[in-house]
C-alpha cells in the first residue's frame, strides 16, 4: 500500500476521492480524480502513449465499452472471469475466499484454484466471518462481468468490457486489411474497464471501474526472434524474479534469452521497454521486478506471464501484466465469428494466425504508485517540506507563475506573463493567493517543476526569478529569454543547472 503520507497528500489536495462521496450509500470501488489529479493522470497516459506506442511505431484505437455476449463467449470470460466467493451464513457478508485465506497465511495463493481447494483451506485454517465470527458457506465462482440489457422489447445481452484489450483483437482484421501496417506491430488502447469486485478495497489498487493502458504486440510466430532494434536493448538488464529460486536476477536481455528464461526476442524486447517505461516514472530499478507466474496463477489464455511489480513498503504491487497470449485471441474470435483471421506475409510459406504479446497496465494503480515513489519529505530546520519529485513530463503543470504581491501592478504583470507562456504551449499554474512561501509549497506538493516569481525588480528590468522545485535553487532570467529556456528544457537540450547563476 502507498504510505500514509501519500494518501494524506492525495486527500488534502483532492487528487482522487470516492465517487458520490456526499451520499451516505456511495458504493465502494469507484473513484473520481480532482482537477490536479486529472492533470497528473493525463500526463501519465500521454507519457505512456509517447514511449510505448508512438516511439515504437505503434498505432492506437478507441473502442466501445459495451460489447456483445458472443465476444466474451469467445474470449472465455463468460466461463472463466470469476472470483471465488464465500458468504457468511449469518450476516450474509460476501468475501473473496482467496483473500480471506491470504490474510490468514500472509502470502498469496492462486485466485484461479478450485472451489474445493478454497473450502478445504477455510476448514483447515478455521476461518470464520471476520465480522461476527460465524461460519462461512461453501465457495462458489462469481463472474465479475457487469451485464447490460440492450434495446427495448426483445433485448439482447451485452457486457461492460472487463479489460481494454478485446476491441484490439476484434479490430485487428480491419486494421490489417487497410494495408497500412506490417508485423510486428503494437496496437494500443487506453480505456475503461469494469469488474464487479466482490469486496473492493485498498483505494485505487482494486476498483470496480478502472482504466487500462494496453499494448498488444501482433507478430509472426515464425519470426519471434526478429527484432529490428535488438541492439538498443540487448545489454539492458531486466529485473527477473524467477520461480526456480524465488530471487530477483538482474540479467541482460541477451542473457535472459540465451538461458531460455524468456521465449523469444520479441517478448524480451517488450519486457525491456516496459521496464524502461516504469523506471522513467522515477521508480527506482531495485523496486521493480518481473515476477514469473506459475501456470495456476496465470490468466487462462497465457502461455507465459510476467507481472511487473513495484515494491511499496514491504509488499509488491502488480502494475502491469505481460502475457504471451499466443494465437488464442484471434483463433477463438475467428471460431466464434466463423471467419478466417489468418494472414499471409511475404517470406512465410503458409498462412498463420498472428501471435500476441500483451503489456496491460492499470492506470489508477500506476498513478498511485507513481505518487508514492515520488513523494519526498525533507526536514528544513523546524519546518518540514513536502514535495512530489515528478519528472517534468509527468508534472501537472510545466511552470507556476506568482506575483510577489498582488499590488503595485505585479499581479497584472504576472497574469500577462502566464497568458504569454500558455500561448507557447506551456501548462501554467497562476496563483496569487497567500504568502509566496505558501504558494511555493502548494506547487511543490503537486510536483510543478518550475516557478516564476514576478517582483519589483521585474518592473524595472523585465527579469524574473526562476525556481527549480527539487533543489529550490533560484536564478534571475530575462523575461524575453523564457521561451527559449523552456524550449530547451522540453527538448532536453539544456537543464536548469546549465543556466547562468
Ligand atoms: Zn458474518
Amino acid at each position: 500500500m502507498p504510505s500514509t503520507d501519500t494518501t494524506n497528500l492525495a486527500q488534502r489536495r483532492g487528487l482522487f476521492f470516492p465517487s458520490a462521496e456526499i451520499h451516505a450509500n456511495f458504493p465502494a470501488g469507484f473513484f473520481d480524480y480532482g482537477p490536479e489529479g486529472t492533470k497528473i493522470k493525463q500526463r501519465l497516459v500521454e507519457h505512456w502513449r509517447k514511449t510505448l506506442v508512438e516511439n515504437e511505431g505503434g498505432v492506437e484505437i478507441d473502442g466501445s465499452v459495451i460489447l456483445p455476449e458472443s465476444v466474451f463467449r469467445a474470449s472465455g470470460h463468460l466461463e472463466n472471469f470469476n472470483d471465488p466467493l464465500v458468504t457468511c451464513e449469518t450476516c450474509k457478508t460476501p468475501y473473496r475466499a482467496d483473500k480471506l485465506i491470504e490474510d490468514k497465511l500472509g502470502y498469496e495463493i492462486p485466485e484461479g484454484a478450485s472451489a474445493d481447494f478454497f473450502d478445504q483451506k477455510i476448514a483447515e485454517l478455521k476461518i470464520v466471518c471476520p465480522k461476527d465470527k460465524k461460519p462461512l458457506g461453501k465457495t462458489t465462482q462469481f463472474n465479475m462481468m457487469m451485464e447490460v440489457e440492450l434495446g427495448a422489447g426483445k433485448k439482447s445481452k451485452g457486457y461492460l468490457k472487463p479489460e481494454a484489450c478485446q476491441n484490439i483483437f476484434l479490430d485487428f482484421p480491419r486494421i490489417w486489411k487497410s494495408g497500412r501496417i506490417k508485423l510486428p506491430i503494437g496496437i494500443a488502447q487506453f480505456g475503461r474497464a469494469f469488474r464487479n469486485e466482490i469486496a473492493p478495497r485498498q483505494g485505487l489498487l482494486r476498483t470496480r471501474e478502472l482504466e487500462h493502458m494496453d499494448v498488444e504486440v501482433f507478430f509472426n510466430p515464425y519470426k519471434i526472434n526478429e527484432v529490428e532494434k535488438w541492439e538498443e536493448i540487448k545489454d539492458y538488464k531486466l529485473q527477473l524474479y524467477l520461480l526456480s529460486d524465488k530471487k530477483i536476477h538482474s540479467l541482460s536481455c541477451e542473457e535472459a534469452l540465451k538461458q531460455k528464461i524468456v521465449s523469444g526476442k520479441i517478448i524480451t524486447y517488450w519486457l525491456a521497454r516496459a521496464q524502461q517505461f516504469f523506471h522513467s516514472l522515477n521508480i527506482p530499478l531495485e523496486k521493480i521486478r518481473f515476477r514469473e507466474l506459475e501456470k495456476e496463477a496465470r490468466a487462462f489464455y497465457a502461455a507465459e506471464t510476467w507481472d511487473l511489480e513495484v515494491k511499496m513498503d514491504d509488499a509488491w504491487v502488480e502494475l502491469a501484466a505481460c502475457n504471451y497470449r499466443t494465437d488464442y485471441d484471434l483463433k477463438t474470435h475467428g471460431k466464434e465469428s466463423k471467419q478466417d483471421l489468418s494472414i499471409r506475409e511475404e517470406g512465410t510459406p503458409e498462412k498463420f494466425i498472428p501471435h500476441i504479446f500483451e503489456i496491460s497496465t492499470g492506470v489508477g494503480r500506476t498513478f498511485w504508485v507513481m505518487l508514492d515513489a515520488n513523494f519526498r519529505k525533507e526536514k528544513r530546520g523546524p519546518e518540514e517540506r513536502l514535495f512530489l519529485d515528478l519528472p517534468p513530463a509527468l508534472a501537472p503543470y510545466d511552470v507556476a507563475v506568482f506575483p510577489l504581491m498582488k499590488k503595485d501592478g505585479l499581479a497584472e504583470h504576472a497574469e500577462e506573463l502566464s497568458h504569454h507562456l500558455r500561448k507557447q504551449n506551456l501548462r501554467v499554474l497562476y496563483d496569487e493567493a497567500g504568502s509566496i512561501g505558501k504558494r511555493y509549497a502548494r506547487a511543490d506538493e503537486i510536483g510543478v517543476s518550475f516557478a516564476i516569481t514576478v517582483d519589483y525588480q521585474s518592473l524595472k528590468d523585465r527579469s524574473v526569478t526562476l525556481r527549480e522545485r527539487t533543489s529550490m535553487k533560484q536564478k534571475r532570467i530575462e523575461v524575453d529569454d523564457l521561451d527559449e529556456v523552456f524550449w530547451n528544457f522540453s527538448t532536453g537540450q539544456r537543464t536548469f543547472d546549465d543556466l547562468a547563476d
